[in-house]
């Protein structure tokens, strides 16, 4: 883990992500990539239906590390990105916390 508590900050994780599986994302390419990251994200629908912590936990992982190849092979930044337009506050209505009408 890195800075001054057990946290790591998005930026990190993504680095990480790219360290150990880059190789093989860029060689499976964007489509299938994309193609995992959206099973991953079934997988994590029927934890969260299935209630199980653990399964669900597990799978919120596996959705964030998909989100990070993915955005390792197009080279985006996932935290610049996520803050650019997420900056603490709502990015339509401008407001913290959101004040949108469903
Ligand atoms: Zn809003």
């Amino acid at each position: 883990m890195q800075g001054d508590d057990d946290y790591m900050h998005i930026q990190e994780f993504q680095k990480m992500m790219r360290r150990l599986y880059f190789h093989r994302d860029s060689e499976r390419g964007l489509k299938g990539t994309f193609n995992w990251l959206v099973e991953e994200v079934e997988e994590l629908r029927e934890a969260l239906e299935n209630g199980d912590r653990k399964e669900v936990e597990r799978e919120f992982a596996d959705v964030i590390a998909w989100l990070s190849s993915l955005a390792n092979i197009t080279g985006v930044d996932l935290e610049k990105a996520a803050l650019a337009k997420y900056e603490h506050k709502c990015p339509k209505c401008k407001k913290a916390p959101c004040a949108c009408t469903f």
